[in-house]
């Protein structure tokens, strides 16, 4: 009964590993995963907001996809 969520949050997680977002002020990123994002398909075109863990405080950053290339 519940597998199409299961399904859903397993690829939203599947997701989110493979999404990087980074910071558009010093350029370091990690995965939106371990930025603790699991927002799935919520991700716009423009820049999004986010805590960047080099400058210590929100920037504006990029989500974007390795492979994929950005939104
Ligand atoms: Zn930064």
């Amino acid at each position: 009964m519940f597998g199409w969520l299961r399904r859903l949050r397993d690829d939203a997680v599947r997701q989110s590993r493979e999404w990087m977002i980074r910071c558009t002020v010093c350029g370091s990123e990690r995965s939106v995963f371990e930025a603790g994002g699991i927002r799935y398909g919520a991700w716009g075109k423009k820049p999004t907001s986010g805590h960047c863990r080099t400058c210590g405080k929100r920037q504006r950053m990029v989500v974007y996809h390795p492979t994929r290339g950005p939104l």
